[in-house]
């Protein structure tokens, strides 16, 4: 990333850091800003600097981030290399000690929860596998959701202690919440479990481990591999065989090849955000699910 940079970095070093009563907080995604906003409440101030409407692996980078690091107390990240095409150079060029990687206010939300499709053999970038290190769109499971909480918890009570009671308080309202949700979740997934999908990336994977259905292909060939021909008739072929009803496409992806996977198939093809902030009315990460499990159902109810 090239940012008109002697000027603005000349800036920032001349720039006191304002002393704020509470934490400021920034977070790599809207999910993760949306879990940090249950535990801190008014405690803390958070930012996030990817939208979710965009794709996490692919963020254009903005000056205006590197003013938001240079501010931040506490950064939180998605890891397993999932802002790594992005995020590591707004990071050195905030000049702010605190957010290095290992410093004290890094926080990998990785490190704490499941993490699935763990290559066993060697993977790397190159081959342009944007997974190298396990699949990074672990939030989409409801129970990473609280371990990413209570690692927020355990890390504002670091950072704020005067605050710590608010903060594990704030934390088992968090956790009463999303049991119940998971209650209504369970519920109206029920119906469903063993249905075979097929999604346009690889975000899916804890959202389909957690409610029991059963991923059979990828419009990309590899994560982050745009699709190919020869992909595509396969993948044509396997949806008819497996009788596939509908196929997820994140919204930040052409509608082509899916919609003539689903000319070609009769599966519904089904746009849906994979995070807080995909569309307007997802405001919160309990919110996130009720959004996408709600039509989910719908369009599994109507391809069944
Ligand atoms: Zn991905």
């Amino acid at each position: 990333m090239r940012i008109r940079s002697t000027l603005l970095l000349a800036g920032l070093a001349a720039l006191p850091r304002p002393a704020s009563a509470v934490p400021n907080v920034v977070t790599a995604t809207e999910d993760l800003a949306a879990i940090v906003r249950e535990v801190g409440g008014d405690k803390v101030k958070v930012e996030a600097i990817a939208r979710g409407y965009q794709d996490p692996h692919f963020v254009e980078a903005k000056p205006s981030f590197i003013l938001k690091l240079h501010s931040a107390d506490l950064l939180v990240v998605v890891g397993r290399e999932l802002e790594i095409g992005w995020l590591p150079p707004l990071i050195t060029q905030s000049r702010n000690a605190k957010i290095q990687p290992g410093a004290e206010g890094y926080l990998d939300a990785s490190l704490t929860v499941k993490i699935l499709e763990i290559p066993t053999g060697p993977v790397t970038r190159a081959m342009g596998d944007v997974h190298p290190l396990g699949n990074p769109h672990y939030w989409l499971d409801p129970d990473n959701g609280r371990k990413i909480a209570q690692a927020v918890q355990e890390k504002l009570a670091r950072l704020s202690p005067a605050d710590a009671a608010t903060f594990a308080a704030r934390y088992a309202d968090f956790d009463n919440r999303l049991r119940e949700a998971e209650k209504r979740w369970d519920a109206a997934m029920a119906p469903f479990k063993g249905t075979k999908i097929v999604t346009y990336h690889r975000s899916w994977p804890n959202f389909c481990d957690r409610f029991s259905l059963d991923v059979v292909g990828y419009v990309e060939p590899r994560p982050g591999i745009p699709p190919s021909p020869s992909h595509t008739l396969e993948l044509i072929a396997q949806m008819k065989r497996d009788k596939v009803g509908v196929l997820l496409v994140e919204p930040y992806f052409d509608l082509k090849t899916p919609e003539a996977i689903g000319r070609e198939t009769g599966a519904k093809v089904l746009m849906l955000p994979p995070s807080v902030g995909g569309e307007k009315e997802i405001t919160t990460y309990i919110g996130l699910f009720d959004y996408v499990i709600k039509k989910l159902a719908d369009a599994l109810k109507a391809g069944a």
